[in-house]
């Protein structure tokens, strides 16, 4: 299970490496490639971000990514993810998000043993019109590309979640389920705005939360789920390690954490080696962690008892 994966930023580095080589003349070699992967911070992530969305223009280039994240998935034994696509990133190169949502549903739709609820990452540090364009279009291909939620992800600094009340009163009339980026590079305050302000269903991220008791105690009492990526948060620079992870005191604290990867690729985590640890080092019970994902995914009734059913039969 995995609710917190940027599909992007889940793309195999040879399937990447594939791209660059598509559309550049002269693309030198993969090993230099793969070292422009090795971050020092978090705006350094955006950039290398930004330098990749240069390679995915057309249909074919989603389908495409839409197989390889599929297969990457199925191969780590996810039988359900939830997957977040950045739409206003590839505006310039001409395809609509229609296009670009329905490529990627194909893409993962051949692949066999994961189902993959799409979500829409509005991208917060877009102008307020083009971020309710891509909720309008978000809107309208729901039903054909399968997309279950959005979330607001990008820089959190001074695009507070108080900017996107209208999104997301738009966003929950037409069904969709509300994840929001707060309290990962920004403080409690971004938690609180998500909570009160959009009346999200979960939190992205929500670590720095352990700044504000009086939030923590909150996020306990009303059991509102924090996808939590605890190596992603190592690798831009938001938290210094392990020992001191603010995920160890959320869970110990009894909040509903759910384990998740972030940008895979990018940051070299898996849901498998974040759940090994955490569990580790607090004794949690990692079906437990995997169930509180399960419980707080956007999919319908029917397929969630399905998924508890394989994941309880499975796990023994
Ligand atoms: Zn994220």
């Amino acid at each position: 299970m995995e609710l917190h994966l940027h599909l992007e930023g889940a793309i195999p580095m040879t399937t990447m490496w594939e791209l660059v080589c598509k559309y550049e003349p002269h693309p030198g070699d993969f090993e230099s490639f793969t070292r422009r992967f090795e971050f020092e911070d978090f705006l350094h992530f955006l950039d290398v971000w930004g330098y990749m969305t240069n390679y995915l223009r057309d249909a074919e280039d989603f389908e495409r990514i839409g197989e390889a994240v599929g297969h990457s998935l199925a191969d780590q034994n996810i039988i359900y993810a939830e997957a977040s696509v950045s739409p206003s990133d590839y505006r310039r190169h001409g395809i609509d998000l229609e296009s670009m949502m329905t490529a990627v549903r194909r893409g993962l739709d051949r692949v066999t043993g994961v189902s993959v609820g799409l979500m829409v990452d509005l991208v917060r540090d877009g102008s307020r019109d083009r971020t309710m364009d891509v909720l309008r279009r978000t809107i309208d291909a729901t039903s054909e590309a399968a997309i279950v939620g959005v979330t607001i992800g990008g820089p959190e600094h001074g695009y507070p979640p108080s900017l996107f009340v209208d999104h997301y009163d738009m966003a929950r009339d037409a069904g969709l389920g509300l994840s929001a980026h707060a309290g990962e590079a920004a403080g409690p305050e971004y938690v609180w705005s998500a909570i009160d302000d959009l009346g999200v269903d979960r939190i992205g991220h929500g670590v720095r939360a352990v700044e504000d008791p009086a939030l923590v105690d909150h996020l306990v009492e009303t059991q509102r789920p924090l996808e939590v990526c605890p190596t992603s948060n190592i690798r831009t620079g938001v938290v210094a390690g392990w020992e001191d992870h603010p995920v160890l005191r959320l869970i110990d604290a009894g909040a509903n954490v759910s384990i998740n990867s972030d940008d895979p690729t990018y940051f070299g985590s898996s849901v498998v080696d974040d759940l090994r640890e955490v569990t580790a080092r607090t004794g949690a019970d990692p079906l437990r962690l995997t169930l509180n994902a399960l419980e707080a995914s956007f999919t319908d009734t029917t397929t969630r008892d399905l998924l508890r059913a394989e994941i309880e039969e499975g796990w023994t």
